[in-house]
């Protein structure tokens, strides 16, 4: 059994009460937390197989996740654009893309998510069998929900079929780090048959369902005008509200369908910056807060962001929202942390495994070096509590992350990985990409 000690390390543990150790100590002890404290109340276990001496200097975290992720190697190639614009640019991609893109695209995507910290992506999109092989190379956890798409002229995608596969092939795979959803692109490109599909194998699996809605106002409007209802309320009619799904988005979004969230348990992937960047607003996140919606974090993918940091993402979706209320309390740095971390456990049903620090929960964490100009000075009051949340949420960067564990595995050790060449991911990825980018020309 490996046993791994973590000590002199300020630990953020994101448990129900934001606990902060100002000198911890952890021990693991087969990809779990044994232990976790203040150091003078741990005794140190001399049979340790590794020491990670934190220097007073390293602040630990529960692994980041990010809850709504497409992998892509399309960055910075449909700019500019709102999103109605953006879709038919983005469905170029998807014409032209082959086994070997995504699994490119999904070793870029994973590599950088772990170097800024990310240790579990949901993941939408094709070929999703590449997906789960880039996953194992990169040791990170993946949840895979394919874009599946059965209405014309979306064919393209995945469909039911090849979902069914996936999760018969690759659910639990990789000792449990890769899990199968059902995925659904959204009510545009599927037909009922597909969510009565999907929520057979949620039944029959116990799998979670993941889909996109209410993204733009001009789509929400046509929605309303094709069903006669908010695609809330077309979500519910097709059964797929619920503990068990994961809603992207959710922009537009009214006061009825905000209580039909909260009231069925269905958690929201927030991506405040795509939804910025392509023009389709601001989601009212402290009114579902407030209503006791599970809100998690996602980044949306490269294509929509352009990057996969969600400190970016806890900086930027804090301050969106205290902006466009004119309300600086809104959104705080331990509302935001929970969001990038326990919240995301929660929806994906992984609460009880990872997303917090605590004894018995899988050593998902990172270390963050704080030693670094844009995290000082730190601070310290008699009850303990610190500036250096603030500074983590509001002043840290991805690059500020040095060590990277998942369930007791170090992936990225003072920035380097150890499990795969960063540079063979980033060359890979720049061949496989000038192909596509040549074979996507085609579609135009
Ligand atoms: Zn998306």
């Amino acid at each position: 059994m490996k046993k791994t000690i973590i000590t002199n390390a300020i630990v953020f543990t994101v448990d129900p009460n934001n606990t902060v150790i100002r000198n911890g100590t952890l021990i693991i002890e087969d990809g779990k937390i044994s232990a976790i404290g203040r150091k003078e109340a741990i005794a140190l276990p001399a049979d340790a197989d590794e020491i990670i001496d934190g220097h007073g200097t390293m602040a630990v975290l529960p692994g980041l996740i990010d809850t709504h992720n497409h992998s892509s190697l399309m960055r910075g190639v449909a700019e500019d654009m709102r999103l109605v614009e953006w879709l038919p640019i983005y469905d170029l991609e998807h014409k032209a893309c082959n086994p070997d893109d995504a699994y490119h695209a999904a070793r870029l995507t994973y590599l950088e998510c772990l170097k800024n910290g990310t240790t579990t992506i949901m993941d939408m999109y094709r070929f999703m069998d590449r997906s789960a092989e880039a996953a194992g190379e990169l040791g990170l956890r993946v949840h895979l929900a394919p874009y599946a798409a059965d209405i014309e002229p979306y064919t393209f995608f995945e469909s039911t079929q090849s979902n069914m596969q996936l999760l018969n092939r690759y659910h639990m795979s990789q000792d449990g780090r890769v899990r199968v959803w059902m995925g659904l692109e959204n009510l545009y490109y599927c037909s009922k048959a597909m969510y009565d599909a999907a929520l057979i194998a949620q039944r029959e699996y116990g799998v979670g369902i993941h889909t996109h809605g209410c993204e733009q106002r001009e789509e929400e409007e046509s929605i309303i005008q094709m069903f006669g209802m908010s695609t809330i309320d077309m979500l519910e009619q097709r059964g797929i509200l619920g503990e068990k799904t994961l809603l992207a988005h959710c922009v537009w979004v009214n006061d009825d369908d905000i209580k039909k969230m909260a009231a069925t348990g269905t958690n929201l992937a927030h991506c405040a910056t795509s939804a910025a960047k392509l023009g389709c607003g601001i989601a009212p996140i402290p009114k579902m807060l407030a209503e006791g919606v599970n809100v998690s974090i996602g980044s949306d993918g490269m294509i929509d962001n352009n990057s996969l940091d969600l400190f970016q993402e806890m900086k930027f979706g804090s301050l969106i929202q205290k902006a466009s209320h004119c309300d600086a309390s809104l959104m705080s740095a331990p509302q935001m942390l929970r969001m990038a971390t326990i919240n995301g456990a929660k929806s994906l049903g992984m609460d009880r495994e990872i997303g917090s620090l605590e004894l018995g929960k899988s050593a998902d964490l990172i270390m963050v070096d704080t030693f670094v100009p844009n995290l000082h000075p730190i601070f310290w009051d008699e009850t303990e509590q610190t500036n250096l949340l603030w500074n983590l949420i509001f002043a840290a960067k991805g690059e500020n992350v040095d060590t990277v564990m998942v369930e007791g595995n170090i992936l990225m050790r003072h920035r380097k990985l150890t499990q795969a060449s960063e540079s063979d991911i980033i060359l890979g990825a720049q061949d496989q990409g000038d192909d596509w980018m040549k074979r996507r020309e085609a579609y135009k």
